[in-house]
């Protein structure tokens, strides 16, 4: 049996996408490729991959569903992906195929060329990838997977360049969307991110060798040092000579994404020069700012509500408790689940502390609220327990439009923010009071002190705002309707 991994009990949170992760120079890098991956499998829990190459064995791949520590540990199947130059891919899936056939979905993809094979990993999702489909399979193109990423192995094989960097340039040319691609050939490492820098993605030094990870929480399991991001728009190539640097695209004023700041990205990260976990701290400083109330407690939403909670406590002088304990191996306790057991929703996963929060007036510190089922049932546990008052906190603004750049987002009718006004959500949530952080304010807390300059937003923000960096063309040819302009 397929082994679950989707959280049921998390259905109520904005999935992110995945992780990609490169090493090479190093002996046997599809060791220390597995070692990053398992630090990156926040950003995806489905399935992982590996592609290792060395001049003896050739290319070898592996593709497994589950986790990277039931997958990728074990001496047999690390044996087969030896050599010095590796890349991998923890998978979320946000395009193409779910179940059961989804197994050639998972990445890296790889494609033999004349000049030599090439794998990529792609975190992001191509907001033209079913237009640029449908072009290459009338082309001749056969795909192998239902994935938006593949789409790039098939337009370098058209590119009439002579070497493979110079046909991934000519491919994300064509591409259009969030993209922060790891690639490699026989000889190269290649890390490429889209003009807007939607996705994360950094450099590091181990040893003689360099890594490529979406986050720098990769590089510190292996012991690499952290050397800079690869720029917006910026392409590396690195080889035994070194590391090269290409820009290949128009330049554009950056759009990073703000949300990994908020929810996806590890809080020991360090993002655009930031920790993540002093911006979510920071968040919740401003949040305590703008919507101050007097309370007993502030208990966050375990774990990502929890760096916010303790800014809020120390802003607003309200002592911080952990009213609500997360079971930790929620994921892994439960194969396909009863109807009799998934009917305890959240219950599985979340425990009030009862002697803590007894007659209390509580304020709850969450990131997000995307459908807002969780956050009633949550409610509800805190009261049950005999909670005086419950405020809802959340460290992010009203998320009301989805996310087309590989975040998987329930659609606009299913997001509470796009259907409510505050205070309707907090009358259907049934809480006390309910606020959120303003964008200005989310602004201020990743270090922008005037807040949010809305004709030059330094952010994607765009499932708060509606206000989208690259128009999702798929997603209007099928219907999609974009926010009016004001
Ligand atoms: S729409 Fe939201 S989640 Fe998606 S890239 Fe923009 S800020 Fe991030």
């Amino acid at each position: 049996m397929r082994p679950f991994l989707s959280h049921p009990f998390d259905d109520d949170k904005l999935k992110e996408e995945c992780g990609v992760f490169g090493v090479i120079g190093v002996c046997d890098a599809a060791n220390f490729v597995a070692l990053g991956m398992h630090a990156l499998q926040h950003r995806g829990q489905e399935a992982g991959g590996i592609v290792a190459y060395d001049p003896e064995h050739g290319f070898n791949s592996a593709r497994r569903f589950g986790y990277v520590r039931d997958n990728f540990t074990d001496p047999a199947t690390m044996s087969t992906l030896p050599g010095a130059l590796a890349i991998g891919h923890v998978r979320y899936s946000t395009a193409g195929s779910k179940g059961a056939t989804a197994i050639r979905d998972v990445q890296p993809f790889f494609g033999e060329f004349a000049m030599g094979g090439a794998a990529i990993a792609h975190n992001g999702n191509l907001t033209n990838a079913a237009a640029l489909r449908r072009e290459l399979i009338e082309r001749g193109s056969i795909f192998q997977s239902s994935s938006d990423s593949e789409c790039i192995i098939h337009l370098m094989a058209r590119s009439i360049q002579k070497n493979i960097p110079e046909r991934m340039k000519d491919a994300l040319r064509r591409v259009e969307g969030a993209f922060s691609v790891v690639a490699m050939t026989r000889t190269k490492l290649i890390g490429v991110r889209d003009p807007l820098g939607v996705r994360p993605l950094v450099i590091g030094r181990i040893g003689e060798g360099w890594a490529l990870s979406s986050e720098t929480c990769g590089l510190d399991i292996i012991g690499a040092e952290f050397i800079r991001e690869v720029e917006p728009g910026e392409m590396v190539v690195i080889d035994e000579k070194g590391i090269e640097s290409f820009h290949p695209f128009d330049r554009r004023a950056a759009r990073f994404c703000i949300f990994e700041h908020v929810y996806f990205s590890r809080p020991d990260s360090i993002l655009g020069g930031r920790s993540v976990y002093e911006t979510r701290r920071q968040i919740g400083v401003e949040l305590a700012k703008e919507a101050p109330v007097d309370a007993d407690l502030v208990c966050p939403v375990p774990d990502s509500g929890t760096p916010a909670a303790i800014g809020f406590s120390q802003q607003s002088g309200i002592p911080y408790a952990m009213g609500i304990i997360r079971n930790q191996y929620m994921g892994r306790t439960f194969i396909e689940p009863t109807e009799q057991i998934r009917n305890m929703g959240v219950r599985l996963k979340l425990n009030v502390n009862r002697a803590l929060i007894k007659g209390k007036r509580v304020i709850l510190v969450d990131d997000s609220v995307v459908r807002g089922t969780t956050s009633r049932k949550i409610k509800d546990m805190i009261l049950d327990a005999g909670a005086a008052e419950v405020h809802f906190r959340i460290a992010s603004p009203p998320t009301a439009w989805p996310c087309f750049y590989g975040v998987d987002t329930p659609e606009r009718a299913k997001l509470l923010a796009a259907n409510m006004s505050e205070d309707e959500m907090r009358d259907w949530i049934g809480v006390d009071s309910l606020r959120f952080i303003s964008l200005d304010g989310l602004y201020r807390a990743v270090g922008e002190a005037a807040g949010r300059d809305p004709k030059a937003p330094r952010y994607c923000d765009a499932c708060f705002s509606g206000d989208y960096p690259v128009a999702p063309s798929d997603k209007i040819d099928q219907g999609f309707e974009m926010k009016a302009a004001q």
